[in-house]
Formats: C-alpha cells, structure tokens, sequence
C-alpha cells in the first residue's frame, strides 16, 4: 500500500491479500511464541514474539500510517504505552501534563514522580502565563489530552508544539478520545501519539491494548526496545482483533459522532442540566480550536446535572439503554460517573481543581438510533425529576 494512500484507505485495506501460502484476503494470526531460525547466526524476520510478531507488526505498521508516523509499538495498554513514553526521561527530566487528564494518567505520573523518576508539572494547558511559567523550567516532555478525559477540554497543539520547541521540549499527545479519524496530531507538530487501542481504534470493548507512534524513526526504535526490555509488548490475539476493528473505524466513529450531537444539543436544552461539554457545540469554549485542529468533533461528551451526587446515582441507576460502565469507543453507549468512577483515583483536591464534580456524568456514545439514545436520557432525567418533586412534596 503506498505511503500516501488515504488514512480511510489504509483503516479498510492495510494488510489484506497480502499473504502468499493461501491467498488468504484477511490477514491471518500468527499466535506462534517463537519463531525458527534459519541458520547458525541468521535470524529470521521475527524470533521472539515478545520482540516482535507479524500480527503485532501489521497493526504497528497500520497505526503508523493512520497517524502519518514513522512507526509505532504496540503494548498491552494505553497505560503501558503512555509509561512508555514516559520511560524516556530521567530522575531531572520535568514533563508538563494536563491538571485535568485522565485518572490513571495522573495515577501514573504521581506514582513515577514519587519514586523519583522525573519531575511533574500539573499545568492548565489553556492558561497562557501557567504554560509559560512551566517551559521556562525548561522540559524534556510535554503531554497533552484532547479533548481531555472527562471534560472535554480542548487544547491548541499547533501552538503548543510551536512553544515546546523554543524550549527544546519533545510534546506528546493522548488520541485516545478522537482516533486518528478525527485528529493527526503528528501532522500538527507533534512527536509522540498515544492510544489507549481498548477504545476506538478496537471499537468492540473486547480488548485492553495501548500503542505509540512516533514521528521520528531513532524515537521508533527506543521505544521498540524499551518494550522489549520490559515486556509491554501486545499479545498477537489483541493486536488481531484491534486490526479487525479498525477496518471500520471511520464509519463507526462517523456514525457515532452524529448521535453524539444530537444528545448533546438535548441535553443542552434540558432544564435539568447545567451544562453540557461537547466540542460540537457552538457554545463549547474550544470549539473553534476544534474545528480548526479535528475533522469531526467526536461521540464523547460529559454534561453537568444540577444536584450532586444523589442526582448522578439516581440517573445511572435509571438509564436502560445506556450501560452503565467505564472505557469508552464501542458500538455500545455507556453511561459513567467520573468522580466516584474513572477519576476516582485522583484526590478530592486535585479532582477540584480539575474541575470535576460530583454531578459530572460523561457519556460514551454507539452505534444505536439516536431518537432511542435521546429517549432514554429523557426517562432518566424524568426518574431524577420525579424523585426531586416527591422529597420536596414529603
Ligand atoms: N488515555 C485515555 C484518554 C483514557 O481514557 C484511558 C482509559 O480510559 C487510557 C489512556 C488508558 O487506557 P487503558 O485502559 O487501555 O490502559
């Protein structure tokens, strides 16, 4: 397939017909451990699987190209394959991160940091003087989220990158929430994308797997083996069902984008919803960064209820359709409660002042008709009405 085939193209064909002993047209899993070599001293193309492995090595490769890099690795996890990146630096080396990124990432960069790893600066990447302030520490890494978990925030990689390098600092990306359907950030500057391939890129909620790609090849091949040496490389069973899933990554996440809309602008409008944070909204504060920086804004969204914890119980317990579950990016909606949930980790003070609170549900949007969606989230919202009206009356 050549190099500047269509992400769309690449996502459906990478791979396929490719295989000589059968003519087999899906490319087939090669789940083999340990590979033959050929002679005294000569290697074959793979001799290890935790090295590497032709089903790992096709994903690898897709993901390269869907995200225009020079390669990636494929881990068990997007955890393992942020602490991959993260695997880079030293006990001096500072990484700025997001103050309000994802639970485990801050789980992760805590822990690191209080072993003596590296330095960790926890920076509202929107706020111009509080990035500012933290580049002239002069960083080894930058790392962004966006939109960010669960907040939606958005954040401007191209000026990002732009700042990073006056400072020599390398800037990698979590694209978790928009695939490389929706936003490539290396094509915006970036070194380093990571996915969490558990969401989108799978699709199917049947796999927990993580993989970097890197702009620069000398980049690849660190990575490459400081997995190897630690043995965060992904399964092949995993990296087969990933690649089975990004066949359709754009239809299903086009798809899913719709439906996200359309929830969004209801639950916009409903009186019992304080605010609704979807990039798609005109009303979003990054929506314009958005629509400049993505080709679609995405199917995830976290909307504030007015109450507190009582009211985001009573909803979660009342949606039917909607499973209530974490993760993110399959056909199927589900329905979360960040603080008691995936940001559970984080302290009460940090998840303060990521802004994260007790009435903050965040929504995974699917496949399903979107009227069906909507009259869901209406009977729920009708289940919390009801309960207010009856303790008020009582
Ligand atoms: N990055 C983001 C933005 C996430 O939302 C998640 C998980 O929810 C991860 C990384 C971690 O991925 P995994 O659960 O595959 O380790």
């Amino acid at each position: 397939m050549s190099e500047s085939m269509n992400p769309r193209t690449v996502a459906a064909a990478n791979g396929i017909a490719a295989e000589d002993t059968f003519g087999a047209v899906t490319p087939p899993i090669c789940l083999s451990s340990t590979f033959t070599w050929p002679g005294f001293g000569r290697k074959g193309p793979h001799d290890y699987t935790r090295t590497s492995n032709p089903t790992r090595t096709l994903l690898a490769d897709t993901l390269a190209k869907l995200e225009g890099g020079a390669g990636a690795v494929v881990v068990s996890s997007g955890m393992a394959a942020i602490d991959l990146v993260l695997s880079q630096l030293s006990s001096d080396d500072i990484v700025i991160v997001p103050h309000d990124c994802y639970g485990g990432t801050h789980r992760l960069l805590l822990n690191r940091r209080d072993r003596g790893h590296f330095k960790v600066r926890f920076v509202d990447q929107n706020d111009q003087a509080a990035l500012a302030s933290a580049l002239k520490e002069k960083p080894r890494l930058v790392l962004i989220e966006t939109p960010s978990n669960p907040l939606m925030r958005i954040v401007d990689i191209r000026a990002i990158v732009a700042q990073a390098r006056t400072v020599g600092a390398k800037v990698a990306v979590d694209n978790t929430f928009l695939s490389p359907a929706l936003q490539r950030p290396i094509a915006l500057g970036a070194d380093f994308v990571i996915h969490s391939t558990t969401k989108y890129l799978n699709g199917h909620s049947d796999i927990v797997g993580g993989a970097v790609i890197a702009a620069d090849p000398a980049d690849v091949e660190a990575l490459e083996t400081w997995a190897n040496i630690v043995g965060t490389t992904g399964a092949p069973f995993d990296s087969f069902l990933a690649l089975r899933g990004i066949r359709t990554l754009f239809p299903r996440v086009e798809c899913q984008q719709r439906n996200a809309q359309a929830v969004a602008e209801f639950l916009l409008s409903h009186p019992l919803v304080a605010a609704c944070h979807y990039p798609g909204l005109p009303s979003h504060p990054g929506h314009a960064v958005a629509k400049a920086q993505q080709s679609g804004f995405g199917a995830m969204l976290s909307f504030e209820l007015k109450g507190g914890e009582v009211e985001a119980g009573r909803f979660v317990e009342a949606v039917r359709l909607f499973c209530f579950a974490e993760s993110l990016g399959g056909t199927e909606s589900l329905v979360a409660h960040p603080a008691t949930m995936t940001h559970a980790g984080m302290s009460d003070e940090a998840r303060k002042a990521a802004g994260i609170t007790s009435g903050l549900i965040r929504l995974s949007i699917g496949l399903e008709d979107a009227a069906d969606l909507i009259a869901d989230l209406d009977q729920a919202l009708a289940a919390i009405d009801r309960s207010v009206r009856s303790k008020a009356s009582a």
